[in-house]
């Protein structure tokens, strides 16, 4: 489950500094005047039913648009904007937030630079009286899970020459503002939380999910009941574009190697580990615990280590993006039509 409590941690200057807009985004723009603004071709429309959908293509991918959703598809995989595009005249129209938030990083740019980082701290969830949610087969605790999974990936990771710092390496608690704490101390270029979910007492709801923080004026995806505040800057917003292309190159990672359902890349704003963070930071939740097949997968060794596998596959240096992208399927799944 998603740690609920917040942390406002770590004020010290990010290495890796995104200049913040020097005004509110709330505008809207045409996609097609976006796209020719980028050089791209116009939007195409995919499909009026259920939801009209159209797709914006560059060399780096295709996004999936539809109508009256804030769920889209990067490359065949969900991600969840901050408004509806809307229909006006006849024209796509998008939050001047979703464009610079979401279209941009992931349209616009090579993809995550994984060569320019070396230091990950990787943060198995939950931990001693804080066992997190449990498996609804035999009440066994999600927190040996993440430290599970945690364990097999840090020799993977080091093999392709990460230096790898995991927040705990035993069955004890942590509180959250220690764990972004242990990153600043150990001077990590990148945070990884590993959790199991739970959707309790539900029993249907199965996949996984990857979490990065909701970028300042956006309404998040996931809220939990607690507040979400829009205008809320924090230290980890310096890292908008940065989290949401690690996210998507996890998530596709993950996805395509165990064939989990895929509910995408989210935004939430309340995630303690994420706020305080001064580097990219992403949370993943690999299953759920409280769906009785996957919880019996996510209770098999082998199944944890092909998501070790996966995750350090994802982060492998010497690959670059885009053998990432290769791997996510790119260019395969253009134009699948959006679940409404
Ligand atoms: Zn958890």
């Amino acid at each position: 489950m998603v740690p609920a409590a917040s942390a406002r941690g770590g004020g010290m200057t990010p290495r890796l500094p995104e200049p913040a807009p020097a005004i509110p985004n709330n505008t809207w723009t045409s996609l097609s005047r976006w796209a020719a603004l980028h050089g791209f071709e116009m939007p195409r429309r995919l499909t009026d039913s259920p939801l009209a959908t159209y797709v914006v293509k560059s060399s780096q991918g295709s996004m999936v648009l539809a109508i009256g959703s804030r769920e889209a598809l990067w490359n065949g995989h969900p991600i969840h904007l901050g408004f509806d595009p809307e229909m006006v005249d006849g024209e796509v129209w998008m939050n001047g937030l979703d464009l610079a938030k979401n279209l941009q990083p992931l349209l616009c740019s090579p993809g995550f630079p994984m060569t320019d980082f070396s230091t990950l701290v990787l943060d198995p969830g939950h931990g001693g009286m804080n066992s997190g949610t449990i498996s609804v087969l035999d009440h066994r605790p999600e927190k040996d899970f993440t430290l599970d999974l945690a364990l097999r990936m840090k020799p993977l990771l080091e093999a392709s020459g990460w230096r790898v710092f995991l927040t705990r390496t035993r069955d004890v608690d942590m509180s959250l503002s220690n764990r972004v704490q242990f990153a600043e101390s150990h001077h990590a270029d990148l945070f990884i939380s590993l959790h199991f979910n739970s959707a309790a007492p539900d029993r249907h709801q199965s996949g996984v999910e990857t979490y990065c923080l909701t970028p300042s004026g956006m309404p998040s995806t996931l809220t939990r009941g607690f507040a979400d505040p829009w205008q809320e800057n924090l230290p980890n917003n310096q890292y908008d574009a940065l989290n949401l292309l690690l996210a998507v190159r996890l998530q596709a990672s993950v996805v395509q190697a165990t064939g989990e359902e895929d509910r995408g890349v989210r935004r939430a704003r309340f995630i303690g580990v994420l706020r305080g963070q001064n580097r990219p930071a992403v949370l993943i939740e690999a299953g759920y615990l409280s769906n009785p097949a996957e919880a019996a997968r996510i209770e098999d060794p082998r199944f944890r280590e092909s998501l070790a596998i996966a995750l350090a596959s994802a982060l492998d240096r010497s690959r670059g993006d885009r053998a990432s992208r290769e791997v996510s399927g790119l260019g395969t799944k253009s134009g699948s039509p959006l679940s409404p």
